[in-house]
């Protein structure tokens, strides 16, 4: 049986790296998005039943428009870049809670949460985008499938025998990589790599959609100011430091514009 079990952990190695479009390299993640999206949907639903949504106010609007230029924006490079379709099955959704945690979140298929906690640290529309840009990278670029992949792996490791995964396992799996229960504020943090990752493809799409990417540098200088040594659930990672983020966004704003001018956008907010 153990064996079996190699072979399909084998298997699913192989046959299931996928092509990150944006950095080319072939990832772990064997869950396409018709697995992950309906789990990550519901989860969604379920999370704004038990929150406090805010409709209708200046502060839910902007997050709602600058989640529609974001979106647009990774359509447009990833239209550009050979990835026409990449977003069909993505449903986006841009919602306002009412909770002091300074968080922010995407999760598959485009389904972002941002707390009223984070906006005195965005200060606006600009900051809004940097937020945005980067939770919207971790989905595009698989970052929650790919640790749901691993963790897959695992329980396969672990459960010599039991090769195949039932919903509910499924389900457990999900929530451990993405860590969103009825609990308000709670992200798993993502791993230094993914992170920067994040960083780094989210600076290019807020650039594409208009925003002034130097603004990036500056949201995490405040993010430090504010955290006084302990950051938020999701950008928890004491890795990247602060210090490190910060220097890898000034060093990459002049690219991120350079990326938008391809796009016909010079000029940013
Ligand atoms: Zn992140």
């Amino acid at each position: 049986m153990k064996k079996i079990v190699l072979i399909i952990m084998v298997f699913l190695g192989v046959a299931a790296c996928k092509t990150n479009p944006f950095t080319g390299q072939k990832v772990l993640n064997f869950y396409p998005n018709s697995q992950i999206f309906p789990t990550a949907f519901a989860q969604y639903d379920q999370f704004l039943g038990e929150n406090k949504v805010i409709t209708g106010t200046d502060d839910a609007k902007m997050i709602t428009k600058t989640g529609q230029r974001i979106a647009a924006a990774a359509e447009r490079w990833l239209t550009a870049n050979g990835y026409p379709g990449y977003l069909k099955d993505y449903k986006w959704e841009y919602n306002l809670v009412n909770d002091e945690t300074v968080n922010a979140w995407c999760m598959p298929g485009g389904k972002i949460v941002f707390y009223t906690g984070i906006l005195p640290i965005c200060k606006g529309e600009t900051g809004v985008a940097v937020v945005m840009g980067h939770e919207v990278a971790h989905a595009l670029a698989d970052h929650g499938a790919q640790r749901m992949s691993a963790g897959t792996l695992q329980q396969l490791g672990a459960v010599a025998g039991n090769v195949v995964i039932q919903d509910e396992q499924k389900r457990h799996i999900f929530n451990q990589a993405y860590g969103i229960g009825s609990q308000v504020g709670v992200m798993l943090p993502f791993s230094r790599s993914h992170e920067t990752e994040a960083d780094r493809i989210g600076l290019q799409i807020m650039a594409i959609a208009g925003y002034n990417p130097d603004e990036a540098a500056e949201l995490w200088k405040r993010m430090q100011a504010n955290s006084g040594g302990s950051a938020p659930p999701e950008f928890l990672s004491t890795h990247p430091s602060n210090e490190t983020r910060i220097a890898n966004l000034t060093e990459w704003a002049p690219l991120a514009r350079q990326e938008a001018a391809k796009f016909g956008v010079t000029s940013f907010q």
